[in-house]
């Protein structure tokens, strides 16, 4: 019997714990919900952590949210969606969102791209020694859009992502955790040409038809990992609907056909360990994959 005990219990997956790094309520469900609810459901320990409370986001028609209220119904979006797609623990740091690039509130005191790196990074490291992940994903280092909030991320997660198993890190009381695999969540660039041509066939002045594909999501050669996240799609719409303040991504995609490439494939840069000599491409198809879990 003792056979068959191991062997489901590696079947559920309940030993994989996950985390996802990102920098505003919606970004870990519009980004790479799916992937969050794939695992969720296969029985891992999904944890999110986030590093602002969306205050100077865009508020959507359908919302009674006003800019006094926005940051705290945006709190309550973030906790509410991740029950939706079966989140462990959804975190968030408090940091004030720093708004789009070059926009005033960049400059505000207490923009999170002004909080020095260290004290983000010593967040995440805390964050990283208390949940004890095995596999870690963030923003690729463009932030998906160029976003200044989602590059801060990226950069911290990375450094917290070496300095969490580090002894000798002494930014943190807790106990060292040594992660065994970061990822970028990416989105493919010849998918962003396709929507970003679309935009702008629909609306040539809208302010998506104005923005350069060339510089959105990552090139599709730097990609090492696809997963198959279809089966998730209907979930995925719902947790994207608790986020009543903001536009739905759903609602601007051009066609069913990039609509079905958003819901059924999640793409990632494998980071740690990085990918040996003579491998490239897609040479994975699960986060998890090699770690015997
Ligand atoms: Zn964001």
């Amino acid at each position: 019997m003792g056979a068959f005990v191991a062997s489901d219990s590696k079947t559920v997956n309940s030993e994989r714990r996950l985390l996802c790094v990102v920098a505003h309520p919606d970004d870990e469900t519009f980004g790479s919900g799916s992937t969050l609810i794939k695992y969720a459901a296969e029985g891992a320990s999904v944890f999110t952590s986030c590093a602002t409370r969306g205050d100077v986001g865009e508020i959507a028609d359908r919302s009674d949210a006003t800019p006094e209220t926005l940051s705290a119904v945006r709190e309550q979006e973030y906790y509410d969606a991740g029950k939706v797609m079966g989140v462990k623990q959804s975190i968030l740091y408090g940091f004030r969102d720093s708004g789009m690039a070059g926009s005033p509130d960049n400059d505000h005191p207490n923009a999170y791209i002004k909080v020095p790196m260290d004290e983000v990074v010593a967040k995440v490291v805390d964050t990283i020694r208390e949940l004890k992940p095995q596999v870690v994903f963030t923003f690729d280092e463009g932030g998906g859009y160029g976003h200044p909030d989602h590059i801060h991320a990226s950069e911290a997660t990375k450094l917290a992502y070496f300095a969490a198993g580090d002894p000798s890190y002494e930014g943190s009381t807790l106990e060292p955790w040594k992660p065994s695999k970061l990822y970028y969540h990416g989105f493919p660039r010849s998918m962003m040409r396709k929507w970003f041509a679309a935009f702008a066939e629909a609306d040539p002045d809208s302010d998506l038809a104005k923005l350069d594909p060339e510089e959105m999501g990552v090139p599709d050669e730097t990609l090492t990992t696809e997963l198959d996240i279809s089966a998730h799609a209907e979930t995925r719409r719902k947790a994207i609907e608790v986020h009543q303040t903001q536009y739905s991504p759903l609602d601007r995609m051009p066609s069913p056909e990039l609509e079905a490439d958003f819901l059924n494939t999640d793409f990632f840069i494998r980071v740690d360990p990085p990918l040996a000599d003579g491998e490239s491409g897609i040479v994975e198809t699960d986060l998890f994959e090699g770690l015997g879990i």
